[in-house]
Order: C-alpha cells, then sequence, then structure tokens
C-alpha cells in the first residue's frame, strides 16, 4: 500500500486583503510601513462604546468579487463576532459574517491535465483583520501594533473539490488573477496580502468518505502551498498505513524543514460563541446596486484568455502568459490595434524583451508603456518586417527607447543600425566578392558547400556588417547556382 492507493481532498479557504483606502469599521488609512499603531482610533483600538461604521467601499468589492466568481449576493447578509482572545485583537471578538455571508455558491474553472474543471466556491464573507504581535527577542517584549487591525478581508472558501497539490496552486493562480484583475487586492502572497490556508485529507481510492483533515497554515508562496499538500498527504496515508488515525488539528508549515507541524488542535465554530453583532445593523443591499456592481466587472482573465486564441489566433499558452496580468494585456491589446504584422511576433516581443525589462528593472507595465506607446512599438517591429534593421540591432533600440521615451526611427538612424535590405547594393557587394574569389567559387560549385559562410562573412565585412543576412544568404546562393 502507498500513496497512490489513497485519493486526497483539498479546501482552500483565502484571505484577502481589500484595497480600500480606509479600514472597514473607521476612517484610519490601511496604508502598509507606517509606524506602530499609526494608523488607530477609538475604534479599531477596541475602546468600549466606540462604535464600527461600515465603509461601502469594502461592500462594493465582496459583490464584485462574488459577481466574478458567478456567486448568489445575498441581499441581506449579517454580521457576526467570533470571539476569541488574544494580544492583537483588542476588542476580544473579530467582526465577520457566519451563517449569512455576503456571497455563496460560486465557482472557479481550472486547467488541470485530464482538462477544464469546476470547482465550487462555497461562500465568500467580510471580516476585519486582527493586529500584529511584534516580538523583541533582544529586549525580552512584545509588542503590539494594531495598524492592521480593522483592514478589510475578504475571505473566501472553497468546496472540498481540489484533489492534488497542483490542482490547489492552480485554483489559487486564477484565484489571484480575477482578485487582481477586479482591482480589489494586490494577490501578494510573500506580503500575506493573499493568505491562503489548506484542508487536506485522505481517503482509501474506491470509497467516497471523506477522512479526517488538518488545516495547513503559512502557506506564502505558490511553491510551499504545493510542498506542504504533498508532505501533508504522505504523513497522513504514513499514518493511517501505521494503523493511526489522522487528528484534526492546524498545523504549521516551516518551509526550511519542508514539513508540517501540529500547531494546536482545531477549535469547533461553538467554541467562537459566533453571535450577530449588535453593533452593525444586518446589510441589505439593493437590486439596482448589485447590478450597478455587475455592469463596471472587467472582462475576466480566463474570457480574454480564450478571446485572444479565437480573435487574435495566439497559441493557449502565450493567450496565458499574456493575460495573466490586466495592463499587460490592454497594453498588447493597444500595440496589436497598431500594429499590422504578425501577432505572435508581437506576442513574443511581449514575453521576450518586455518582460525582460520588468524583470531586470524591476519596472511596471504602466512604467514601459508610458516610456515606449503602442505607436513606437508598432512602429519598431514594422523595421524589423521591412528588413531595415536586425532583430537583435532591434533589441537595443528598444531598450534604448525604454530609457528615453523616443521614438526608434531616430535612434536606428542616429545608432547607425539600419541594415541594408536593399537588393542592388547586396548585389554589388556579392559580385565583388566573387570575382575576387574565383578559385573558393569554383570549389564551391564543385560540390563544397560549406563555403558558403566564408562568402556570407566576406559580403557581410564588405558591408560593414550592415548586409540583411537573410538576403546576403538569398543573393549568394542565386549567384553562386542556385541549390548551394
Ligand atoms: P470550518 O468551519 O471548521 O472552517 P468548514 O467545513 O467550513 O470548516 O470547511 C473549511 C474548509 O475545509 C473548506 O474549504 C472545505 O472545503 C474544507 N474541507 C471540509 N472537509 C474537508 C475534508 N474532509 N478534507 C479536506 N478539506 C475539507
Ligand atoms: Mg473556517
Ligand atoms: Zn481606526
Amino acid at each position: 500500500m502507498s500513496v497512490a492507493d489513497f485519493q486526497a481532498v483539498i479546501g482552500l479557504e483565502v484571505h484577502a486583503q481589500l484595497l480600500t483606502a480606509t479600514k472597514i469599521f473607521c476612517g484610519c488609512a490601511t496604508a502598509f510601513g507606517a509606524e506602530p499603531n499609526a494608523y488607530t482610533c477609538p475604534v479599531c483600538l477596541g475602546m468600549p462604546g466606540a462604535l464600527p461604521v461600515l465603509n461601502e467601499k469594502v461592500v462594493e468589492f465582496a459583490v464584485r468579487t462574488g459577481l466574478a466568481l458567478g456567486c448568489e449576493i445575498r441581499e441581506t447578509s449579517v454580521w457576526a463576532r467570533k470571539n476569541y482572545f488574544y494580544p492583537d485583537l483588542p476588542k476580544g471578538y473579530q467582526i465577520s459574517q457566519y451563517d449569512l455571508p455576503i456571497c455563496e455558491h460560486g465557482r472557479i474553472t481550472i486547467d488541470t491535465p485530464e482538462g477544464e474543471k469546476t470547482i465550487r466556491v462555497r461562500r465568500i464573507h467580510m471580516e476585519e483583520d486582527a493586529g500584529k504581535n511584534v516580538h523583541d527577542a533582544a529586549a525580552g517584549l512584545t509588542r503590539v501594533d494594531l495598524n492592521r487591525a480593522g483592514v478589510p478581508l475578504l475571505e473566501i472558501v472553497s468546496e472540498p473539490d481540489l484533489r492534488t497539490a497542483e490542482e490547489a496552486a492552480e485554483y489559487l493562480k486564477q484565484l489571484r488573477d480575477i482578485l487582481v484583475y477586479l482591482g480589489v487586492n494586490d494577490g501578494n502572497l510573500e506580503e500575506g496580502s493573499f493568505r491562503c490556508d489548506a484542508n487536506v485529507s485522505v481517503m482509501r481510492r474506491g470509497t467516497s468518505d471523506f477522512g479526517t483533515r488538518t488545516e495547513l497554515k503559512n502557506l506564502n508562496s505558490f511553491r510551499f502551498i504545493r510542498q506542504a499538500i504533498d508532505y501533508e498527504i504522505a504523513r497522513q496515508v504514513e499514518v493511517i498505513e501505521s494503523g493511526g488515525a489522522v487528528v484534526q488539528e492546524t498545523r504549521l508549515y516551516d518551509p526550511d524543514r519542508g514539513e508540517t507541524r501540529p500547531m494546536r488542535s482545531k477549535e469547533e465554530a461553538h467554541d467562537y460563541r459566533y453571535f450577530p453583532d449588535p453593533d452593525l445593523p444586518p446589510l441589505r443591499l439593493s437590486r439596482a446596486f448589485i447590478e450597478q456592481v455587475r455592469s463596471t466587472l472587467p472582462e475576466l482573465p480566463r474570457a480574454k484568455q480564450a478571446r485572444f486564441v479565437a480573435e487574435l489566433a495566439l497559441p493557449a499558452y502565450d493567450a496565458r502568459v499574456l493575460t495573466a496580468d490586466r495592463a499587460l494585456a490592454e497594453y498588447f491589446e493597444a500595440c496589436v490595434s497598431v500594429y499590422a504584422g504578425d501577432r505572435k511576433k508581437l506576442a513574443n516581443w511581449f514575453m521576450g524583451e518586455v518582460a525582460r525589462l520588468m524583470n531586470e528593472r524591476g519596472v511596471s507595465v504602466s512604467d514601459v508603456r508610458e516610456k515606449i506607446p503602442p505607436a513606437h512599438f508598432a512602429a519598431l517591429l514594422g523595421e524589423i518586417d521591412k528588413g531595415a534593421i536586425s532583430n537583435n540591432a532591434a533589441k537595443e533600440v528598444f531598450s534604448e527607447m525604454f530609457r528615453t521615451g523616443r521614438e526608434p526611427l531616430g535612434i536606428i538612424s542616429e545608432k547607425g543600425l539600419a541594415q541594408i535590405s536593399d537588393l542592388g547594393a547586396i548585389e554589388q557587394a556579392v559580385d565583388e566578392i566573387l570575382a575576387k574569389n574565383a578559385d573558393s567559387v569554383a570549389s564551391y560549385r564543385a560540390g563544397n558547400q560549406k563555403l558558403l559562410g566564408f562568402f556570407v562573412g566576406q559580403v557581410m565585412k564588405a558591408m560593414k556588417g550592415k548586409g540583411n543576412p537573410q538576403r546576403v544568404n538569398e543573393v549568394l546562393r542565386k549567384k553562386l547556382g542556385g541549390q548551394g
């Protein structure tokens, strides 16, 4: 018996920090990196008697997300108190939603080796984040920073429909791309603004009752998510194979050791004493509000991807890369609309040179687009298509365009990068070289075809490296006697 005899079952709970300017129940800023406790007030400090006032933007973002994931939007949802003690939670409870969340019954489509698969989204609810305990080992102290207390979160819970670590990672990527497209979240796993807990269980193949699950925490990269889930599947199988039983508990992933360790036994919902928050009335949404939000939804990544394949005839892989980021997709489309040449070639430039600029210089799509507007981009590729410049020289021009914001033609002539494609000029150079090397020509014609490279080199040298290599080759072959 082994892992192969078992089927894993995975359900994910994602906490996504919403990109609102202010907190969910007070006017404090949500900005990152300030002095501890700089962004606090009686409400988010949990002072007795301070009353929460709901930030409408949070509701709009929740509805936006729910609609994008195909959820039903509840017209009356209820705020609940989740009670527990922790120093970073000054009120002694977190305001969340419990049995009547704002969104339910959605879905996310993922790609698997067996094709598309739909993962059901059980629910989406709004809640406030807690603060942060800051451990100062040198001073032997723990301090509390409440800047994050009251920052709005969406919790997005999947049904246990995922079956492998790969599927889990794919689901998270799709979800993250959607949230970022919607402008509700920045998608940053490393910094914790997109956090994921994974619930994992195993059952023997051929059976249908789910096993006991554990909940994995501290998964702050896609690689860690896959590693932690695979580790946990193997661990649970071993426990069962050796006659034991999986204990329902929360386990912490340790990235240094690549393993999960028990953290605490899992609380049950009744431990939290959920009850409706008396300080906040039920949230009522009008149909008109929901429809208004629906009317502002952007085209989502998968739809855009499908359209790039269908309308622009791009390979599926390219379409996925180009649509993973909304700004990149829009920049690409703007270039397509002004460039008459081959779209695949344009896609290659995006996945090659644009990606390189962004990686090497740490710049954003909008930085690139600002320096290289679509018309300049198209003009550069047009020069390559005409044979006026080589692909390599064009790359040099491209980075100069990015540096200076100038259009390509000026840079090409200034740097002397134009290549000679004029047939007359090439033929003249070829004739001269062939005349000077009669012996080699005879040898070539007698069958020594390796000499072609020699002729190309001589012609290029005579043309000071500016000859269009493809045309030089063509002319040489023609003059030397066709098949060459
Ligand atoms: P809780 O309320 O304790 O957080 P839920 O039943 O709401 O538990 O489920 C939380 C998450 O755990 C969901 O994402 C769900 O899909 C997943 N889950 C539930 N049961 C299992 C199981 N047996 N194996 C794996 N995941 C599970
Ligand atoms: Mg839960
Ligand atoms: Zn506040």
